[in-house]
């Protein structure tokens, strides 16, 4: 018998075909006290048809809206994490990852986005072996082409800087065994690009077709300037390739400037034409100091995330904690 298809937790020897693991959904939310319920409904009757033992972890991020007195009591099965305030996504899926008790471990957004009905496929994949299953959406013709070029780019420069490939098209939802939730626990950077962790831990990825359903009610908390920002986190987390940039730049100006200074000196004593004057100089200057000024944003860029790191602050703060697994008494005997 292959080492995968042995159970994490040492609950014994049964193969994963034959186990019925404890499952857990996290489900970071922020402001979707209007899309929260439906999608809960989903999700517990499909967990409730999958497993006798299973929880939804709903993170929720700081919401201002209604979340909180929709989650006061919290549906049967269901866990109520409150963070102290807006932490950011990928603070919220790391709270819920921390706080999940399942042997497999779902990442779902909670505005309906991420079909119900792939869980399924999804658990099939881990009782086939895989300990990490990610859907992988097929088109993108939903999204603006700005954020499709972007998107684009994004992956193309932090995959030639990073150890590891990150694959593009592959959002938050996602299946983990209890021990990618584990390697991913044990992380202790602050500066959090999730979908770069998962592929940093490896283990055994398998990736599922799948395609977004719309967002049931509001907008996506995700403008192109937070986009952005994540980017940056996610090239300075993964990739040194933007600082290693700025040593080749800084040589090639640096040669050419040396090229063009021993052109002008051969030329003034062979041609015996004058040093050439101000445009030169200025055109030089300017450029160099650019050249300067772009490099040294590029350090404090990582300065900065330095200097996040070494004040060890927790990624996120609990406020509240409510809620409990749902327990079938048949699923213990
Ligand atoms: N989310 C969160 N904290 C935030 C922003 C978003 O927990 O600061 C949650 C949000 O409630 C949703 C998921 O992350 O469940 C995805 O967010 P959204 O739908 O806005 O992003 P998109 O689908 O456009 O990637
Ligand atoms: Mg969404």
């Amino acid at each position: 018998m292959m080492r995968r298809d042995l159970p994490h937790d040492g609950s014994g020897e049964l193969p994963r075909a034959l186990r019925d693991p404890m499952l857990t959904v996290v489900m970071p939310a922020y402001n979707e006290a209007r899309n929260l319920g439906a999608t809960l409904g989903l999700v517990c009757a499909a967990l409730r048809r999958l497993a006798t033992r299973w929880e939804v972890v709903v993170v929720d991020d700081g919401s201002r809206d209604d979340t909180a007195q929709l989650m006061s009591p919290p549906p049967s099965g269901v866990r109520y994490l409150r963070l102290a305030r807006n932490f950011g996504k990928e603070a919220a899926l790391t709270a819920g990852l921390v706080h999940a008790r399942g042997d497999v471990v779902w990442l779902m957004d909670a505005d309906g986005q991420h079909p119900v009905d792939l869980m399924p496929e999804m658990l099939q994949a881990w009782r086939d072996g895989a300990d990490h299953v990610c859907a992988v959406r097929q088109a993108r013709d939903d999204e603006t082409w700005l954020k499709r070029l972007g998107t684009t780019w994004f992956y193309r420069v932090v995959n030639m800087g990073s150890p590891v490939p990150i694959t593009p098209d592959a959002g938050d939802y996602r299946l983990f065994d209890r021990c990618v939730v584990n390697a991913l626990n044990a992380l202790p950077e602050r500066n959090r690009f999730m979908k770069g962790l998962y592929a940093w831990v490896g283990f055994e990825p398998r990736a599922i077709a799948y395609q977004p359903l719309p967002r049931a009610h509001g907008k996506s908390s995700f403008s192109t300037l937070r986009l952005a920002r994540l980017a940056m986190t996610g090239i300075t987390a993964f990739s040194n390739l933007p600082l290693r940039l700025w040593s080749g730049i800084g040589a090639i100006a640096a040669l050419g400037a040396l090229a063009y200074g021993c052109w002008v000196v051969v030329e003034h004593f062979a041609a015996g034409h004058p040093v050439p004057g101000w445009p030169t100089i200025v055109a030089g200057l300017m450029f160099t100091a650019g050249v300067q000024l772009l490099s040294i944003g590029v350090l404090g860029e990582y300065v900065g995330r330095i200097f996040d790191e070494v004040k060890q602050r927790p990624v996120f703060l609990v406020a509240h904690d409510s809620g409990a697994p749902a327990e079938q008494p048949a699923a213990m005997a």
